[in-house]
This record gives C-alpha cells, sequence and structure tokens, in this order.
C-alpha cells in the first residue's frame, strides 16, 4: 500500500506515514473490523487487514470533503460523505460534499476521525443548482480536470448521483466492501463516447473493482450501469490491487 498523499510504501502493520505523517487505520477487506479501541476480529475471518486514511475532519474541511454526521447529544449515528456538520446540528443547505481543490485524483475515505463512513451521499459532488444549465460550463470546468476518484475500503454504498457530474473522470477504484450502487452513471454519457456537449473529450470509464467478479455479482447496481458497460462506456476491471 502506497501513502494517498505522499505516496510513500505504508510499512506493514503502520498506521502513520513514516514521511508525511498522514494516519491510517487497519481496516479488514471482508469484515467490518477495525483496528482501534476495542473491537476484536472475528476468530476466523480470513480477510486482509489493509491501512485505511483515517483523517480529521478539519483535514478533510481543508480538502473540501464535507462529513455528514447526524447525531443528537449522546449518539452519533451513521456517517456518510456529504453535507456538513454544523454547530450542534447538520445541515446541508445546498451545498455539494465535495467543494475542491478539483485535483486530478480525488481519495474518498473511509474514516473520520477514528469513526468508520458508511458511505457517500446522494449527489456528493454537485448540487441539483451545478447543472442548470446557466451554470453548467461553470460547474463542467470544475469537474473536468477530476480524472481518478478512489474510494477507500469499507465504504459500503454509493448514493443516488453520488459521482454526477464528474465529466472527466476515466477511473473509479471501487472497494471491495461497496454493496450498494445507486448512481448510473447517466449524466457522464450525455453523447455516448462522441464528445461532451461542450466539446470536451469523454473516453470510456474504467471501473477498477477491488473484488472478484463473483463478488461484484452480488453488488445491488441500478441496470442502467449493466446496459453501459454493454455498451462498452464503462469497462469492468476485478481483484484490482494498487
Ligand atoms: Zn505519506
Ligand atoms: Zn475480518
Amino acid at each position: 500500500m502506497k501513502c494517498i498523499k505522499c505516496s510513500a510504501e505504508l510499512p506493514e502493520g503502520n498506521i502513520t506515514c513514516d514521511k508525511c505523517g498522514t494516519s491510517y487505520v487497519l481496516r479488514c477487506i471482508d469484515c467490518n473490523y477495525i483496528a482501534i479501541a476495542d473491537m476484536e476480529h472475528r476468530p476466523h475471518c480470513q480477510g486482509q487487514l489493509i491501512p485505511v486514511w483515517n483523517p480529521s475532519e478539519e483535514e478533510l474541511l481543508a480538502l473540501g470533503i464535507r462529513c455528514f454526521m447526524p447525531f443528537t447529544d449522546d449518539r452519533i449515528y451513521d456517517i456518510y460523505l456529504g453535507g456538513n456538520r454544523n454547530g450542534g446540528g447538520y445541515d446541508f443547505r445546498n451545498k455539494p460534499g465535495y467543494t475542491g481543490p478539483s485535483v486530478e485524483t480525488v481519495v474518498l475515505p473511509s474514516m473520520v476521525a477514528g469513526m468508520p463512513i458508511v458511505g457517500i451521499w446522494n449527489n456528493f459532488f454537485c448540487t441539483g443548482e451545478d447543472f442548470t444549465p446557466e451554470v453548467y460550463d461553470k460547474t463542467f470546468e470544475r469537474m473536468y480536470p477530476i480524472k481518478e476518484i478512489v474510494v477507500s475500503e469499507g465504504i459500503r454504498e454509493a448514493g443516488i448521483h453520488a459521482f454526477f457530474g464528474c465529466c472527466g473522470l476515466e477511473t473509479l477504484v471501487l472497494p471491495k466492501s461497496m454493496k450498494k450502487m445507486m448512481y448510473d452513471f447517466y449524466d457522464l454519457f450525455p453523447n455516448g463516447l462522441n464528445p461532451y456537449p461542450n466539446g470536451r473529450a469523454r473516453g470510456p470509464l474504467t471501473i477498477c473493482y477491488r473484488g472478484s467478479e463473483q463478488d461484484w455479482a452480488n453488488v445491488a447496481v441500478p441496470t442502467l450501469l449493466n446496459d453501459m458497460v454493454k455498451k462498452g462506456y464503462i469497462k469492468l476491471k476485478f481483484d484490482y490491487m494498487d
């Protein structure tokens, strides 16, 4: 495994990058085990423990990534990427979950401050307003530089329109933990593989899935996604390792 920040090789079992200090926790790729606090790994689980990025909320906000942490005084519920925490409650206020900067590779974490993130909320990259015709070109230019999105191991769901607007996307790395894809990729191919409406090039998208072909058969996906695979707009790679 390479550090997502500085690309240095992470020594096995080490949870902090020696070179840049980025924090990781070990997570099992087969069960929900996270090597922190009092959790015990299931005795018979053969799953490999891999380091996953464990940023603080501040670190994420500095990268333009918001977390949605619905909570009451005594309890934090499932955390999703998207939306933002505000004082004692939470709100969306029509803000996208991701506000940039528009870098070539965006890594979406499966942990925040030692807590697991369950999924990617609907419209994570854009709000509906970003795609009204009047601002479309501006949104398009903001999103086009993003060529690769890496979803960290542990994320289980991607909501409706989760990657909506990522019009320059070439590679999407999906974790073995993914169970439910509600996003159908339809907006990425308005002209098939012909250039985008404003003339920008559109090639096929490669989905690099970390599970096997058999694992993929158990992931709930929209019918449209399968259609796009058949048409060659989306290429699926299994057992992906980096
Ligand atoms: Zn590093
Ligand atoms: Zn396990």
